[in-house]
């Protein structure tokens, strides 16, 4: 490993054993439309703002949702490829959770939290960075790379998101995605961020808004950062991976996991077997 990105480090942080099967394994990424989705509206927002670093202005709401349905078409065509190239990992009860997935829902949802977005945070965010890659050294040669999505002129971090239910109040200083931005600003930057911003978009069609969290300081604690960083490269490296689910958790379900069949087998024939087989099946 000469690098790890910030998506490996999140993947291990949420749950290791998806690294397992994702990373150490090789296996095929879990195709999601809900995730095109996401992916079509940050790539909208980050093009805009990219256009208003330029001119002042970007897109204005109309053609932000054209630009999004177009990269939303363009990732379904995608997504249709990655759903056949993992077809044989997947129950039938995740095909058919995603079958019923409503594109059309989607669209009128991704719509929506567009113009809320350009009604009341477009005309708040003067964009400084905009899909900023950073590269920290860490141990062993090994650096960390990843991008910082936006931040303003004002040096305040933004990180979107996109969710159905109003977010409750959260602890932002606990966040260990925004802790690792912190690292990549100052890696850019040369200096600390002015503050966080954590800026959901609740998607409904009938009350969408915008909801935000934030903190006027900065929180980084460098040395406790980059502490879990080599607890994790460590942790990889010796082979701990494991389920950090409770018992019959909602997200450990043939529904919600696509390598719920390979979790099991895990448990089948313990982590030594099932790493010699599934590196022999990668080999191939
Ligand atoms: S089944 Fe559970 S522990 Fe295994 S990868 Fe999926 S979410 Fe993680």
């Amino acid at each position: 490993m000469k690098h790890v990105s910030f998506t490996q480090l999140m993947t291990y942080i949420r749950c290791p054993e998806h690294y397992l099967f994702r990373y150490k394994l090789g296996m095929q990424r879990l195709p999601r439309k809900v995730l095109k989705h996401g992916f079509a509206l940050h790539e909208t927002f980050a093009y805009h703002f990219d256009q208003k670093k330029k001119d002042g202005k970007g897109l204005n709401a109309k053609e932000a949702k054209e630009f999004f349905v177009e990269v939303f078409r363009s990732a379904l065509e995608d997504y249709a490829l990655e759903l056949e190239e993992a077809r044989h990992l997947l129950s039938k009860e995740y095909l058919l959770k995603e079958k019923e997935a409503d594109v059309g829902e989607m669209l009128e949802l991704g719509m929506k939290g567009i113009d809320v977005y350009f009604k009341e945070m477009n005309p708040k965010i003067k964009p400084n960075l905009i899909e900023a890659s950073f590269s920290i050294p860490l141990q062993k040669g090994i650096r960390l790379i990843g991008n910082i999505d936006l931040t303003d002129t004002k040096d305040v971090i933004h990180e979107m998101k996109t969710t159905r239910k109003s977010p409750n109040m959260q602890d932002i200083r606990n966040d260990a995605q925004l802790a690792i931005y912190q690292l990549g600003f100052q890696s850019l930057t040369k200096k600390l961020p002015k503050g966080i911003s954590k800026d959901y978009i609740v998607m409904s069609k009938k009350d969408p808004k915008i909801v935000r969290f934030q903190v006027a300081r900065p929180f980084l604690d460098r040395q406790a950062v980059l502490g879990t960083i080599h607890s994790i490269l460590s942790a990889v490296q010796n082979n701990i991976f494991y389920c950090l689910h409770p018992a019959e958790s909602w997200i450990c379900s043939k529904e919600w996991c696509g390598y719920y069949g390979l979790h099991k087998e895990l448990r089948t024939l313990g982590l030594q077997r099932f790493i010699a087989k599934y590196t022999k099946y990668k080999r191939r």
